[in-house]
């Protein structure tokens, strides 16, 4: 038997605290930016963290805010995404620079 389930929570927690704090801030940040604040470059695990992030705040006063990517090519806007996201592609014209989605806790 080893404490393994309980370690990977405990880290778990930590870097969502972590994010949580970073996110309480004035202007929106970046993917990117958090990964660099985090020390953490698993993007998608970071937006898994974000959507139960999102869940937990619901109960609260507070909202997990995104502005969402949008094309750099089109301008589509990637709106009503259920969960945090970073899309490949645009639907519309097939272009793969997308903007990336920014973040603020409020
Ligand atoms: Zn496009």
């Amino acid at each position: 038997m080893t404490a393994y389930t309980g370690d990977t929570m405990e880290a778990w927690d930590t870097r969502r605290e972590k994010i949580v704090k970073i996110l309480r801030t004035n202007e929106p940040v970046s993917l990117d930016y958090l990964c660099q604040e985090l020390r953490f470059f698993d993007r998608r695990l970071i937006l898994e963290d974000l959507h139960h992030i999102a869940l937990t705040l619901k109960k609260t006063e507070s909202k997990l805010i995104m502005v969402p990517p949008t094309c750099l090519k089109c301008g589509f806007v990637f709106k009503g995404l259920k969960k945090p996201k970073m899309p490949s592609r645009c639907p519309k014209c097939k272009n793969e620079r997308i903007s990336q989605p920014l973040f603020q806790i409020k």
